[in-house]
């Protein structure tokens, strides 16, 4: 567990951005620096004081309140993850809220201050962002990022990093009724996969793209920032339906998911199907666009 490479392949980024407000945030995670991670590593909140009250919500000085409000948070956020993830969380979470945007810088591991919460190491680091200007998407985005470390809790790294993005990605905005895709709304997104500016249905998630879910035709005209949240509220929009269309299904694929079986057979295990096909009756339905 010593070289770099093992760290960079231990580690997973997943990054919601700020969208609309900073450009650079469009462009921020899809591959962090090495220099970025290690900065992440060495700066995991654990290192910092913790409340009185849970000892699992660690706070920058001067984000006391912050971190109360977050712990107030987490009984709820963590019952609602793993009745829809269907398990318990293998081991408790560490969540850490920042005063500055240089300290969450440091640890965020992207380098960049404008994504609001990142799940890296298994913690999950949230923004002062969240605490003001932004404070009432603090729920859903505390639900997103727990999302991703649910399953980095059950699952071995390399397991984690195959399962596709749009996946993870599609799971953490169903779970969190909407965290990471709140500034597009489905009606904009149908209108986007009608006319073929959709994301690519893969049926596997690489090392090279921690977190990125790109287009089959990228929308036009959209900013960096706009086509992460386009492309992040199409995945909520995918996995709902696939969840709403058949819920034991559902089930038997996120069992499988989660007990590090290849995406491809956890879909077939639930659907009996390839994801491709279950795309296209999606994409036929009302909840898809026609
Ligand atoms: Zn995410």
């Amino acid at each position: 567990m010593c070289t770099m490479r093992h760290r960079i392949v231990w580690m997973i980024l997943v990054a919601v951005p700020l969208a609309l407000i900073t450009v650079a945030a469009g462009t921020a995670a899809a591959f962090p620096a090495a220099r970025h991670i290690a900065s992440a590593y060495w700066n995991m909140p654990d290192r910092l004081p913790a409340l009185a009250g849970n000892s699992l919500v660690h706070f920058e000085p001067g984000a006391e309140d912050y971190a109360q409000d977050v712990s107030a948070l987490l009984p709820a956020a963590i019952a609602r993850i793993e009745a829809a993830q269907g398990r318990p969380f293998a081991h408790p979470v560490t969540v850490g809220v920042y005063a500055t945007p240089e300290a969450y810088a440091a640890a965020n591991a992207s380098g960049v201050a404008g994504v609001v919460g990142v799940t890296a190491f298994g913690r999950v680091v949230l923004s002062p962002a969240l605490n003001w200007p932004q404070h009432r998407r603090l729920p859903a985005i505390l639900t997103h990022e727990l999302s991703h470390a649910h399953l980095q809790g059950w699952m071995s790294t390399s397991a984690v990093i195959h399962v596709p993005n749009w996946f993870k990605e599609g799971l953490a905005v169903m779970v969190s009724g909407g965290g990471g895709a709140e500034f597009v709304d489905e009606q904009e997104a149908r209108a986007a996969i009608e006319r073929g500016e959709r994301i690519v249905i893969n049926d596997t998630g690489s090392f090279w793209n921690l977190s990125g879910v790109p287009f089959e035709r990228a929308p036009a005209g959209a900013t960096p920032s706009h086509q992460i949240v386009m492309a992040y509220r199409q995945a909520g929009m995918f996995v709902t339906w696939l969840h709403d269309s058949d819920a034991p299904g559902f089930a038997r694929m996120m069992n499988a998911i989660l007990d590090g079986r290849p995406f491809v057979e956890a879909v077939t295990a639930g659907y009996r199907q390839d994801v491709r096909s279950l795309w296209q009756k999606f994409a036929q339905s009302d909840a898809g666009g026609k």
